[in-house]
Parts: structure tokens; C-alpha cells; sequence
């Protein structure tokens, strides 16, 4: 049984962060399970909000499920099963991106800018959004983590570490300034 709205950390024994994470069965019981696990996310997530989204395997459940907002507002957080994702030209822009798993550092990292993002939702629908800017980026951050890749050790990422959790936190606050800008709501395709 995992702890209630926890989030585990790279520091944290027993954690599943850097395992490949199975897929959701596409059954009555696949979308049980992940409907489950959506709620657990949703519960863990909204006292941290505004945040960008959360991944099942940072909360201990090796499953491909996670939610994400496009601009860090709660109520926009969708929740993506199966995820997949193509992107829609080669051209990467560079962002710092923070990670509840990764304790003191931030990782400056190349995503593609324009995606086209297939999922299913949890009323079983697969659907598929065109996302630019900081929802593609949320989403590719997002998608790491069911492959067991965390940002910092990407081999294109700059990682920047800090010494205390107020010196983060500064950092953090004046990048979610700039982030503002490309806030960009998904389109339905
Ligand atoms: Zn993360």
C-alpha cells in the first residue's frame, strides 16, 4: 500500500521512476484501474496546484497514466492513458522545467514546440490534440516519466542544481513568469 499523496523522489528507496511503465489494458478493468489512478494523481496534485502535472510512476504506480494542465490551472488538468505523441516539425525550444522527483535541481531542456498528442481519456476516448508550447512541453516531460526517464538525465539537458529549497523555489517562481507566454490551450483534432 503507497502512502497517501505522496510523491517520490530519486532519493526515495523502493521508487519506480526509472522503470518503463506498463501499459493500461484496454478493458473494463484497464479503465477501472486507470480511472483509479487518475483520481490518486488528482488528489496528490491539487494541493500542490498551480503545477504542470504529475506522472503514475511518481506515485509509486508503474502505469502508463498521467495528468497534465497547459497552464498550470486546475481546471484544465487532463488526464492522458496510453499516451503518445508525434512531433509536427523538428524544431525544439529550450525551457527550465521542474520536477516534483527531482529534489534541488532544474534541468533546462530542448522539446519539441508543436506535437500532436493521441491519448485516451477516462470516458474511454481516444482523442487526439494538437499541443504547442508549454502543454507540449508539460506533455513530453509528462511521457519521460512512463518511459523511466527523468529530465536531468536526459544527455540534451543542461541540469542546474541548488543548495537550499528557497533558492530553487526563487528560480522556479521567475520561470513560471516567462512560461506565462506560451500558455497555448490545446486544439482538438
Ligand atoms: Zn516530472
Amino acid at each position: 500500500m503507497v502512502e497517501k499523496n505522496r510523491i517520490f523522489t530519486l532519493l526515495d528507496h523502493g521508487h519506480c521512476l526509472t522503470k518503463e511503465a506498463e501499459a493500461i489494458l484496454d478493458t473494463a478493468a484497464g479503465l477501472a484501474e486507470a480511472r483509479e489512478i487518475v483520481g490518486r494523481l488528482e488528489e496528490t496534485l491539487h494541493p500542490r496546484m498551480p503545477a504542470a502535472g504529475l506522472a503514475a510512476p511518481q506515485i509509486g504506480i508503474s502505469k502508463q497514466v498521467f495528468i497534465f494542465s497547459w497552464n498550470r490551472s486546475p481546471g484544465h488538468l487532463e488526464a492522458a492513458i496510453n499516451p503518445s505523441f508525434q512531433a509536427l516539425s523538428e524544431e525544439k525550444t529550450f525551457g527550465w522545467e521542474g520536477c516534483f522527483s527531482i529534489p534541488l535541481a532544474l534541468a533546462n531542456v530542448p522539446r519539441y514546440q508543436a506535437i500532436l498528442a493521441t491519448y485516451t481519456t477516462p470516458d474511454n476516448e481516444r482523442v487526439t490534440y494538437k499541443l504547442h508550447g508549454f502543454a507540449a512541453r508539460v506533455f513530453q516531460h509528462e511521457w519521460d516519466h512512463l518511459q523511466g526517464i527523468q529530465n536531468i538525465h536526459r544527455p540534451d539537458a543542461d541540469v542546474k542544481e541548488f543548495a537550499t529549497s528557497e533558492e530553487i523555489m526563487a528560480f522556479i517562481q521567475e520561470v513560471k513568469k516567462g512560461d506565462v507566454a506560451n500558455y497555448i490551450k490545446p486544439k482538438k483534432q
